[in-house]
């Protein structure tokens, strides 16, 4: 009995954690690339000081503090 169950836990624990992890990728990878487009390409500022790209609403570089405009 208690080795039935053991062999259960150990073949059916991994395989659920491994959904979950990969669901929750595919989550935050969806989730990311919608967000990511529609914010730099709308208003995005690169740094002519060292070339990161910005959201638009920032004012500074939070790199080398160069401003952006
Ligand atoms: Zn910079």
């Amino acid at each position: 009995m208690v080795y039935y169950l053991a062999t259960l836990n150990d073949s059916d624990g991994p395989l659920l954690i491994a959904l979950a992890v990969a669901a929750l990728v595919v989550i935050l990878a969806t989730s990311s690339t919608k967000k990511r487009p529609t914010m730099t390409a709308d208003r995005a500022h690169t740094c002519r000081g060292c070339g990161t790209v910005h959201p638009g609403y920032a004012n500074f570089c939070r790199r080398c503090g160069h401003r952006l405009d």
